[in-house]
């Protein structure tokens, strides 16, 4: 092992490339930053290509609250977000905003339903109540059981792990230094600001590196929590864990289907995903055959046709969780660390961020004081 000093390495250092790290480096490259970004693994190789890529504001919420607002705005940022990603990647990330079904069959999730519906039609969301027929018109070959269905026309989704390629790729082509096997161990402060961090490399000559910058962003999703710790920072982020599977379709399914936990989501290329588990065990991100056949359970009840789909691949994923389920977002005392993680079930979804080119240039770069080095 070897033990060295590089020179300061950005104006910002990104801990984490997961979709979170990497869209916050790609704006502060937009902003004619020095950014680098580092992961312990390869970049967007965790919870960001596990999930499902439902951007679905309404399809998470009963009763629209605070938190709904800002699911709903990063949700209409996303038609904008999407064409800037594509143009700057050059990559399709399948992006589709035909809208989501929501169904229920047992009493208690046909209650739910209905107080999805009562809450989000008296604030004036678009929610529409289909009958029978028309349900089955949508979306073909699902139960006759189900009692009732809404459709909600606002909940899109993509492919995230196109995404993440694609996040990368932008980056990448805006200068970002993107560093993969690169694991943060520790950030050393001086004087109440984070003066650099130690990290150890598998890359190269593999060891231990010091890196330093004026800013830092902690977006290390559910492992943000230990590198904070020796700080004096808090962190309630626990990982809660999701099993997922994916099918072949012989046809399209045309819109995702969503009972409770359990959902059916289209992928471009005649391929169907099948989720999901909540699941508070750790670390430990084993596909398991009780969370399998909870899905399968699940997604069959609603959508028979599912027993004759062609099985293609099942993994899990670490959502990072918090206390109140709320992620935690902006700096505390150490005013250069920025933490930016806890997004749970809807970091996908809360990707995109306005960026307007000119504040930036000049305005805050003064205020924040960067120094290049
Ligand atoms: C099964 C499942 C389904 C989901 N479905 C949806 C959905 O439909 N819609 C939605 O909006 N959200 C969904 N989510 C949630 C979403 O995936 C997460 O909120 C989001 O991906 C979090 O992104 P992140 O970048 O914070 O975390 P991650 O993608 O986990 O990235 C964190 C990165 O930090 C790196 N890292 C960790 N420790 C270190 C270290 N010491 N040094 C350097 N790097 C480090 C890791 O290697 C990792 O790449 C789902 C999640 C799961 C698991």
């Amino acid at each position: 092992m070897t033990e060295g000093f590089s020179t300061p390495t950005a104006d910002v250092i990104v801990i984490g490339g997961g979709l979170i790290g990497c869209s916050i480096a790609l704006r502060l490259a937009q902003a004619k930053l020095r950014v680098c970004v580092l992961d312990r693994g390869e970049p967007g190789a965790e919870a960001s290509s596990a999930a499902a890529g439902m951007l679905a504001p309404q399809g998470e919420t009963v009763d629209p609250d605070a938190f709904f607002e800002l699911c709903a705005a990063s949700r209409d940022l996303y038609p904008h977000y999407v064409a800037e990603i594509e143009e700057l990647s050059g990559q399709d990330v399948g992006y589709r905003r035909d809208g989501a079904l929501l169904v229920a069959i047992d009493d208690a999730e046909c209650g739910a339903l209905q107080r999805i519906y009562e809450a989000q039609s008296r604030q004036g969301l678009p929610i529409e109540r289909l009958a029978p027929a028309e349900m089955h018109r949508r979306v073909p070959g699902l139960s006759p059981e189900i009692r009732d269905s809404s459709f909600v026309p606002g909940d899109h989704w993509l492919d995230n792990e196109r995404l993440c390629d694609a996040v990368i790729a932008a980056c990448r082509r805006l200068g970002v230094e993107i560093r993969p096997r690169h694991a943060v161990i520790r950030l050393n402060l001086q004087s109440g600001r984070v003066q650099d961090i130690d990290a150890m490399t598998a890359i190269g000559p593999t060891g231990k590196i010091k890196l330093s910058a004026s800013h830092f962003v902690l977006a290390a999703g559910c492992w943000s929590g230990a590198l904070a710790e020796p700080l004096g920072i808090k962190l309630p982020v626990q990982p809660c864990r999701g099993q997922m599977m994916e099918f072949d379709s012989p046809a399209e399914l045309p819109l995702v289907v969503r009972a409770g936990h359990h959902y059916l989501v289209p992928r471009p290329g005649r391929r169907v995903l099948a989720g999901t588990t909540a699941e508070y065990v750790g670390f430990d991100k084993a596909v398991t055959a009780e969370g399998l056949r909870s899905i399968l359970e699940g997604v069959e009840r609603i959508a028979p046709f599912v027993k004759g789909l062609k099985f293609r691949r099942a993994w899990s994923g670490l959502r990072p969780d918090t206390a109140d389920h709320l992620p935690i977002l902006g700096h505390g005392e150490i005013v250069n660390l920025f933490l930016a993680t806890g997004h749970f079930r809807n970091g996908i979804l809360l990707l995109p961020q306005r960026y307007s080119a000119r504040p930036h240039h000049g305005g805050d770069r003064r205020r924040l004081n960067f120094k290049r080095h």
